[in-house]
């Protein structure tokens, strides 16, 4: 779907267009002005893009902030989106990073899960960063 939108194939309402990235409106959004900043180029997952083009993703999503603040939209903050996979509620096997405008009492949120709250303790910690820091080295 988002790969015929790049290839002008699909229509969309688009706010920004670079060599790496596209930048349009969710015809479903959490509130008015919500954006999605997708890669040119087809990837299901983080894991299999460049870098680069990830970076320039996180870029323009930093610059769609501060326009969504001085646009007409309602827009008192920002959440910043990106489910990669399914199990994180990725719904469109194209990676894409949502740009919310938010304002208070609009009714969006986050829920929980039932282990939330519990806090760790610093062995359980370092147990978990040490594997996180090994499997770095990797890539
Ligand atoms: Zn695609």
């Amino acid at each position: 779907m988002f790969c015929q939108i790049v290839a002008g194939a699909a229509p969309a309402s688009v706010v920004y267009s670079d060599e790496k990235v596209l930048a349009f409106l969710d015809v479903q959004p959490v509130n008015p002005g919500h954006v999605l900043v997708i890669p040119k180029v087809h990837a299901a997952r983080l894991s299999e893009l460049e870098k680069e083009t990830g970076a320039q993703i996180f870029r323009i999503a930093m610059r769609m902030s501060k326009a969504l603040a001085r646009s007409s939209v309602r827009c008192e903050g920002v959440t910043l989106l990106l489910a990669d996979g399914e199990a994180a509620f990725q719904e469109v096997p194209h990676v894409h990073l949502h740009v919310v405008p938010r304002f208070k009492r609009d009714g969006f949120g986050l829920k929980f899960g039932p282990k939330y709250g519990k806090r760790l303790d610093r062995k359980e910690l370092d147990a978990v960063a040490g594997s996180i820091r090994e499997a770095m080295v990797l890539g």
